[in-house]
């Protein structure tokens, strides 16, 4: 059955809310990942009993338009009979060898073959392992320490990246992490995102001691905010000057925002990438790649350590496999669609209701941002930091209530499939005007409400 405007609002998650709390006893916040406890929105988080298509199926039977898919890897929409055909035919090859495989070698080639810079690939388990290797092999490479990263950029809960990290960092409101010593912090130097002369001054000031700087190619995690012109240009040629590696995190926008991620869209190249989300399938799958004389500086051939006992493992092979030779142009041509599609409905109810907004895009990807200042760009940590993200909960439970699930927090991007439908425009299209009411007349922090 599909939900439409007549459908009744979604305001019993009882058995959510005793998973919740069963949850809780056994599992720290009773999530494996901070964000799904909508601690930024409140509320009891859904448990998520199925998915197909563009919709999620809660514990309570209640359904959702799917606007997070997975943080990203879900291009195709859930349960996509070609992954889910591929997935079981290789499951009932066996789960894992600790040997190599043929399907390790196509993933590689069809990653290879989409990004024109990378010409090695090596597999790993999730994002976080990919930039964690790719910064101990830049560091290997150019015998430096010293790493730039950006606020506000999340590059997965590596020790020395999460310094003013966006995501679940920003959505907590932590400055960094208790357990993360002075020691794994101290070489890494924190820029403003989308400022170029804070860099070139770094150089100036440490340039000889600088083994990378690390960027999202467009940043995803504190919110959509694509990178000014110029700034990755900017940043390959700084880096190339003094002799130190860009490492261009691909993970979020990496097979999403085109067939060749960021890359495709802007052509600047960096030494390194790293990839995770849509390349998985949904499965614990990443990678990181790059230069061949860098990559061939990673153990058996060079001397820089990096394993995993079930890196390249043959479902998640499979899955991320299946899931990129699926993704055509049409599937791209459609994710831009949607996206254009959703931030149209975005901007008409925000607009209706009166409240000061910005719809922000980078690629086909999106997020909200509500300002009294909507006619400036929101270009970094700061800026995303000075909009009313006291605004996001109402306008998230009221979409929620009424059957659209949107990313839990202000500060995460909005992702669609290729898979959303009439119904789900249309019940997304039904269920803004309400939403963006309950934002517009959010109470202000303060007051006694
Ligand atoms: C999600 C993400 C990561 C971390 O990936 P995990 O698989 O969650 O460890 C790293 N970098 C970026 C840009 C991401 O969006």
């Amino acid at each position: 059955m599909t939900p439409s405007a007549d459908s009744p609002i979604v305001e019993h998650a009882d058995t959510s809310a005793a998973l919740f709390a069963r949850a809780a006893e056994v599992i720290p916040g009773g999530v494996n990942s901070p964000v799904r406890a909508f601690s930024a929105v409140g509320g009891t988080p859904r448990f998520i009993a199925s998915a197909q298509g563009c919709r999620l199926t809660d514990a309570d039977g209640a359904t959702y338009v799917d606007l997070v898919s997975s943080w990203g890897p879900m291009i195709l929409g859930h349960a996509h009979p070609a992954v889910v055909e591929a997935v079981q035919r290789a499951a009932s090859g066996g789960l894992s060898f600790g040997a190599p495989t043929e399907g390790e070698i196509e993933l590689a080639e069809e990653i290879i073959g989409r990004v024109d810079p990378v010409q090695r690939v090596r597999l790993v388990n999730s994002g976080t392992e990919a930039t964690m290797s790719a910064i101990r092999l830049a560091r290997g490479f150019t015998g430096r320490s010293k790493i730039i990263k950006f606020a506000g950029c999340y590059h997965g809960h590596v020790d020395a990246l999460l310094a003013a990290a966006g995501s679940g960092v920003a959505t907590l409101g932590l400055p960094t992490s208790p357990g993360v010593t002075g020691a794994s912090a101290h070489d890494t130097l924190v820029l403003p995102y989308n400022d170029l002369k804070a860099v070139a001054k770094a150089f100036e000031e440490f340039g000889d001691d600088i083994a990378a700087v690390i960027t999202e190619a467009a940043a995803g995690n504190m919110g959509a905010v694509a990178p000014v012109d110029g700034f990755n240009a900017g940043l390959r040629e700084l880096t190339s000057r003094h002799g130190a590696l860009l490492i261009m995190d691909e993970v979020m926008t990496g097979f999403r925002v085109s067939p060749s991620g960021w890359y495709g869209l802007e052509g600047v190249a960096g030494d390194l990438y790293t990839f995770g989300k849509v390349m998985s399938g949904g499965l614990p799958a990443a990678a990181f790649g790059g230069r061949a004389d860098v990559m061939e500086r990673l153990a058996p051939t060079g001397p820089v350590y990096q394993a995993g006992t079930l890196s390249g493992n043959p479902v998640a092979v499979a899955a991320g496999l299946a899931t990129l030779r699926h993704a055509d142009h049409e599937v791209y041509s459609k994710l831009d669609a949607n996206a254009d599609r959703l931030a149209g409905l975005l901007t008409e109810a925000l607009t209706a209701a009166g409240v000061g907004h910005r719809v922000q895009k980078a690629g086909n990807l999106l997020s909200v941002f509500f300002t009294t200042a909507p006619e400036i760009p929101i270009f970094d940590y700061a800026s995303v930091n000075a909009t009313q993200t006291w605004r996001f909960a109402p306008f998230f439970h009221a979409l929620l209530e009424r059957g659209v699930y949107a990313p839990p927090s202000a500060f995460e991007a909005w992702f669609v499939s290729a898979a959303l439908d009439e119904d789900a425009f249309s019940q997304i299209a039904d269920a803004l005007p309400v939403a963006a009411q309950a934002a517009a007349t959010a109470a202000t922090p303060g007051d006694n409400a």
